[in-house]
């Protein structure tokens, strides 16, 4: 756990899902050299192990999920279904989350949502993007999976258009290119502050290194612009960050050290 004043953030597992490297990212504009940086990369076929699942943010009033895991499936590639179990082990029941705060709708964030048209959070509301909710419900391009998760709580949903606080210490900002409606949690105390970057990076090697592109970016050259952006923001470990899918869900800080950046657990 990670405590940040009066807010304390938990990683939740929901499972994990099996892939090589060059599956997630690969070097941009074709640069087969980035590879050849990275021996432990094998030319992209190392095999990760990534988790899945999201981050309690626990305030003295409100419970808020980020990210809502697969859900509980096994199909050999992505294995969830621990999520509401992890959940259980911290002493908080589904009925006790006020928020579901989803950081784009990939299916891999979104499948404790609904379960057989039940919601999984009857007291939640569901949060995202307006442009998310625009990309993958209602446009040209809509994914069935996703309208059918979220058709059982549309009641609950509330979009957000602009960049807000949703509570004491607890913001979430728009961070557009994995998806239209990317957006990434913004968490502060006084001068400390962490982020939760969705899948804006799904590694590390994203952020200290700029010329990785994520294969699942919807759009890749803003999605570059995005994570640089972010890159500089984290660069001297003042600020700690975590994303969705970093290894063990835990946070790391952004060090630069004679102009080489690396990432410090
Ligand atoms: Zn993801």
């Amino acid at each position: 756990m990670v405590a940040l004043g009066n807010l304390d953030i938990l990683p939740i597992s929901d499972g994990v899902v099996k892939m090589t490297a060059a599956e997630l990212i690969r070097p941009a504009g074709n640069n087969q050299n980035a590879w050849d940086r990275h021996p432990e990369l094998e030319q992209g076929k190392a095999t990760w192990e990534l988790p899945l699942g999201g981050f309690l943010i626990r305030t003295s009033n409100r419970l808020i999920l980020v990210d809502a895991g697969i859900g509980p499936i096994d199909n050999g590639v992505f294995r969830g279904g621990e999520l509401l179990n992890a959940l259980q082990v911290l002493g908080v029941e589904a009925g006790q989350i006020t928020d579901v705060l989803l950081t784009h709708l990939h299916f891999d964030h979104i499948g404790w949502v609904s379960q057989r048209g039940v919601p999984t959070f009857p007291n939640a509301t569901i949060r995202c993007h307006a442009q998310d909710w625009q990309w993958f419900v209602e446009g040209e391009e809509a994914d069935e999976h996703v309208v059918r998760k979220l058709s059982s709580v549309l009641e609950n949903v509330e979009v957000f258009e602009t960049d807000c606080s949703l509570t004491k210490g607890v913001s979430v900002r728009h961070s557009p290119g994995h998806t239209p409606g990317s957006t990434i949690v913004v968490l502060s105390s006084g001068a400390e502050r962490a982020l939760l970057l969705g899948d804006v990076a799904h590694c590390p090697l994203e952020l200290t290194e700029n010329d990785w592109e994520g294969v699942f970016d919807l759009d890749p050259k803003t999605a570059r612009a995005t994570r640089d952006r972010i890159s500089r923001e984290l660069e001297g470990g003042n600020i700690m960050a975590v994303g969705a899918h970093f290894d063990e869900l835990q946070f790391g800080r952004l060090m630069v050290v004679d102009h080489e950046k690396s990432w410090q657990i």
